[in-house]
């Protein structure tokens, strides 16, 4: 089964044409991760598929089903950002539930969701804290479990390390990876990091100026570049 399926999608506000034409698959359970410099429409791109933003023309589909016209809360997608988006009047175990309380979730769901994604992430000891009290890496990891608990088909992962020091960001890494083997679910992450691109990915897709430059393995990207620009991304020092 095809977990997302982009056919010909194209993104414009007002005159200014964003996505141009992007095809895409992501097979059920991949891990895809999407590269290109800043402003070439990474996050618009996520904020499409999510249905946070209407795609100008092009077909999106989510387990094979047409969702263009479906709202973001019906799309079995979560979302991850880069900037955590935590509410700072909620603790931790308030944060995590709120989605599911908002879906009329039983409290005994909520309650074994919520430890089953604390218990993932390492937060068990964390729950009545409030954001203000957590480092960033903790905080990020409350963020992941606000995903995980709504037990989503899709991940969407916009830079979410990015503003984490580059020990945090590596534990993070291995954590994000672990909980794709362990949640058999697909995952698109967004980032500018080679590093994490070539070790996270199943797939990669370079994005440039709002079009797909090339699709393909980390091995294959860096073994057989479309081109300079991707050499200069992802490809071997030629
Ligand atoms: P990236 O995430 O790759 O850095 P973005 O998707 O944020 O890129 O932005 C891609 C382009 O789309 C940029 O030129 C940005 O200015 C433009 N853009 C994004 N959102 C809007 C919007 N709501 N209105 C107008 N232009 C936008
Ligand atoms: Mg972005």
């Amino acid at each position: 089964m095809t977990a997302l399926t982009l056919t010909n999608v194209n993104k414009s506000f007002g005159d200014v044409h964003v996505l141009k034409d992007i095809n895409i698959e992501v097979e059920d359970g991949e891990f895809v991760v999407f590269v290109g410099p800043s402003g070439c429409g990474k996050s618009t791109l996520l904020r499409v598929i999510a249905g946070l933003e209407d795609a100008t023309s092009g077909e999106v589909r989510i387990g094979g089903e047409m969702v263009n016209a479906t709202p973001p809360s019906r799309r079995g997608i979560a979302m991850v950002f880069q900037s955590y988006a935590l509410y700072p009047h909620l603790n931790v175990r308030k944060n995590m539930s709120l989605a599911l309380k908002q879906e009329k979730q039983s409290k005994a769901v909520i309650e074994e969701r919520v430890g089953k994604a604390s218990k993932m992430l390492n937060l068990e000891d964390y729950l009545d804290r409030y954001p203000s009290e957590l480092s960033g890496g903790q905080r990020q990891r409350v963020a992941i479990g606000r995903a995980i608990v709504r037990e989503p088909k899709l991940f969407l992962f916009d830079e979410p390390l990015s503003n984490l020091d580059a020990a945090l960001r590596m534990n993070t890494r291995l954590e994000i990876a672990n909980l794709h083997d362990a949640l058999a679910a697909s995952m698109i992450y967004v980032t500018h990091d080679q590093t994490e691109a070539m070790t996270l990915a199943d797939k990669i897709v370079v994005l440039r100026d709002g079009r797909v430059e090339q699709i393909g393995s980390p091995m294959e990207l860096y073994n057989n570049p479309a081109n300079q620009f991707v050499a200069g991304f992802l490809g071997s020092p030629a």
